[in-house]
């Protein structure tokens, strides 16, 4: 069988490798996107953050795929204290079928080959890669890009999967609205929740010794709801638990119907401290971005900006690498390029929110748990309220984190 061929080979066609595969493909290169799957439901909150919609302007432009804009997210404590912030900023919230659609579209109408079908096998060559599909397809690339996330089998087969400690597991649920169903909330403030396309709120809540949170996030027309901890924390029947007792809470005591209802579960790339150290994200001939490479907060568990930030960042170092006209060395200075920029562009952050982990869920503040202490700053003061809409939105450097909430809380005596 003959095998086609292209430059570049991207594994994988979520934010990450669907956005990379526009950008180069605008930029002339020949490139071909594999996914199985095309634009799905992937397992996800679907919160693009404040950030993203900022640096990524076509994402909002895009109107025409339905997305909610959030201005008010409602924090509850380990301790049961809440506090409501309205945002500056919004962020925006998708279903993950339309946010991939959104991506994936751009990448083909920017001239990128998009091949629906699951890389099963790459080999490497003298000159690139020889890739296998599950259609029994081949084809040859220049280079190749691992963008199939945090489960990435590129990343398996050229450096090994993710230990334990450097994943969280998640589960959620993804429940269809009502339009004219009420139900008492759990947010402490409004007393009941619109169910719906109406409801414009986020809700997170902390609960007591657990490294990670819940969430409900409204959608057009469905509400997402989830629960993210550190893999090996608890068990799977441990996080169902809680995060069916929050999600019939949400609803007033009882579950929705289960015809409305559907149930996720993923892992997420939350890389422990020492991993950062020996983290690379790319080698001869090939570069790995979004989940694949690591790279997602470790404290919050949000992927989507670094997907897009890390396919753009690996766009950017070819077009600088570019002078040598498609020579192997073009890739190599690229990929070297890149490594240092995802790092300065936001692997130290990230590296220090790992280190800020363990504090921020199990630490103490003022001599309260960490979270209780922060939201009880923040019901009292607007400027710890900023801080935190800020850093819930991605838009808060974890390295000032600490000192900017304690400049703000010393503000308040
Ligand atoms: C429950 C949960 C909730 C989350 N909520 C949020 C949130 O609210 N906000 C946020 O910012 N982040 C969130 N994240 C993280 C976010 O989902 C990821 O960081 C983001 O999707 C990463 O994008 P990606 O393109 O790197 O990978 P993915 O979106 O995982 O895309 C990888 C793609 O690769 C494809 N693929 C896999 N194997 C192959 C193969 N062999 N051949 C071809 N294709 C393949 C898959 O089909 C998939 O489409 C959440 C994650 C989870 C699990």
């Amino acid at each position: 069988m003959q095998a086609r061929s292209a430059e570049i080979a991207i594994i994988g066609a979520g934010p990450a490798g669907a956005h990379l595969a526009s950008r180069l493909a605008a930029e002339g290169h020949d490139v071909v996107l594999f996914d199985p799957k095309g634009a799905w439901e992937k397992p996800c909150g679907g919160g693009v953050p404040t950030r993203a919609i900022r640096e990524f302007a076509f994402i909002l432009e895009s109107s025409s795929y339905p997305r909610k804009l959030v201005r008010q997210i409602t924090m509850i404590s380990p301790l049961e204290r809440r506090v409501t912030l309205t945002l500056d900023r919004p962020f925006a919230v998708y279903s993950r079928q339309v946010l991939n659609s959104l991506v994936l579209d751009r990448a083909v109408e920017a001239g990128a080959t998009f091949v629906r079908e699951a890389v099963l096998e790459f080999s490497r060559e003298v000159d690139g890669w020889t890739i296998s599909t599950d259609a029994g397809n081949q084809w040859r690339a220049r280079f190749l890009v691992g963008a199939d996330g945090a489960a990435s089998f590129t990343r398996r087969r050229l450096i090994g999967i993710f230990p334990k400690r450097d994943l969280a597991l998640a589960f959620g649920y993804n429940i269809a609205g009502e339009d004219t169903e009420t139900a008492p909330g759990s947010n402490g403030n409004s007393g009941t929740h619109r169910i719906g396309p109406s409801t414009d709120e986020v809700v997170v809540r902390f609960p007591r010794d657990f490294t990670g949170y819940l969430w409900a996030f409204p959608r057009p027309g469905v509400m997402n709801f989830g629960v993210a901890s550190k893999l090996g924390e608890r068990t799977s029947n441990e996080l169902r638990t809680l995060l069916t007792d929050f999600v019939s809470g949400y609803y007033g005591g009882r579950m929705p119907m289960p015809e409305r209802v559907s149930f996720f579960g993923a892992k997420i790339p939350t890389l422990d401290l020492a991993s950062w150290k020996d983290l690379h994200a790319s080698g001869d001939g090939w570069a790995l971005i979004g989940d694949a490479a690591g790279f997602a907060d470790p404290i919050t568990g949000e992927g989507i900006y670094y997907a897009f930030k890390s396919a753009d960042l690996f766009a950017d170092a070819l077009r600088e690498s570019r002078r040598g006209n498609g020579s192997p060395s073009v890739y190599q200075f690229a990929a070297g390029s890149y490594e240092n920029m995802w790092r300065d562009a936001f692997g130290r952050d990230l590296e220090h929110a790992s280190y800020r982990l363990p504090h921020f869920y199990h630490g103490r503040f003022v001599g309260r748990i960490f979270t209780d202490a922060m939201i009880m700053l923040a019901r009292h003061h607007r400027g710890v309220r900023t801080i935190l809409g800020r850093a819930l939105v991605g838009e808060q450097s974890y390295v000032t984190l600490k000192r900017d909430l304690l400049r703000r809380a010393l503000q308040v005596f």
